[in-house]
């Protein structure tokens, strides 16, 4: 989709690897990584798909928007790179980052890089999927890291989005810096919702011995059972446990909303 402007001098495409293993990453991805002379991004997700033909970039995971600005350097210089995000790289991660410096003060000189950004699964589709179909009707996703927002914007948009009835998805749950702002977020959602409603701490999806899946309720969930690596999906009203002949549950919520449940 380019035209208008002058000469494309190089090109940086934004990818998204998947919350885990490699076979959460789209064959397009692959496709793009391939290709790619350089790679840029968080140093664990690039030891897991670099290959000998790569350059490496490996940076801290905070530095965002500076990773973004050397990634388009690069990139004006005539190289192929790709920006690497776990997940789908427009959930919370370098799409959005890329975006900002495009839009800085500085942005005349990467005018002719030609900026593309591909899917990849994000870790509540993967962290819905171990679990049934928890999202199957409306639901809304925030993230509870204030590093970049005022935590009484999250609080605001948690009450909302609890008062209307929507399923959620909580992504950056906790962190070593900010041990307690889960534990409030549920709790504003209790207040509104009550405590039987579902809640699932969902860490590590899809790597291996360290995942873990629990189903709870916000009336005897322990938040401290979350890290940096855990999606959290509130329920809705709706939201329910099937529990089948062989025992295993699943949680799901149904496509349709009983006029009772709608308030
Ligand atoms: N772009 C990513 C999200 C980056 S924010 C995506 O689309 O998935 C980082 C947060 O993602 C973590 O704090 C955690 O909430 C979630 N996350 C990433 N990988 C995960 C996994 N394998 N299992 C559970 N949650 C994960």
């Amino acid at each position: 989709m380019s035209g208008g402007g002058g000469p494309v001098v190089g090109r940086l495409s934004v990818v998204g690897v998947g919350p885990a293993g490699p076979e959460w990453i789209t064959p397009e991805v692959a496709a793009r990584l391939e290709a790619a002379t350089d790679l840029v991004g968080y140093g664990p997700y690039l030891e897991r798909i670099a290959g000998p033909h790569h350059r490496v970039h490996a940076s801290d995971n905070r530095e965002e928007l500076a990773r973004a600005m050397h990634a388009l350097d690069m990139a004006a210089e005539g190289r192929d790179v790709v920006v690497v995000s776990g997940g789908d790289p427009g959930v919370f991660a370098m799409a959005a980052a890329i975006f900002e410096a495009l839009e800085g003060a500085q942005a005349q000189r990467w005018a002719g890089v030609e900026v593309d950004v591909t899917p990849g699964v994000s870790a509540m589709q993967a962290a819905a999927a171990r679990l049934g179909a928890p999202l199957g009707n409306d639901f809304c996703v925030i993230s509870l890291s204030d590093n970049l927002k005022p935590w009484s914007l999250i609080q605001r948009r948690v009450r909302l989005a609890a008062e209307a009835d929507f399923a959620m998805a909580f992504y950056n749950p906790i962190s070593r810096a900010r041990p307690w702002q889960l534990g409030e977020a549920l709790g504003i959602v209790r207040e509104a919702q009550g405590p039987d409603t579902l809640v699932m701490l969902a860490t590590a999806v899809g790597r291996g011995e360290r995942e873990d899946v629990q189903i709870s309720t916000l009336g005897e969930v322990d938040p401290t059972m979350a890290n940096m690596s855990t999606l959290v999906i509130v329920g809705a009203a709706s939201t329910r446990v099937l529990e089948r002949p062989s025992g295993r549950r699943h949680v799901y919520t149904p496509r349709y909303v009983e006029s009772a449940e709608s308030r």
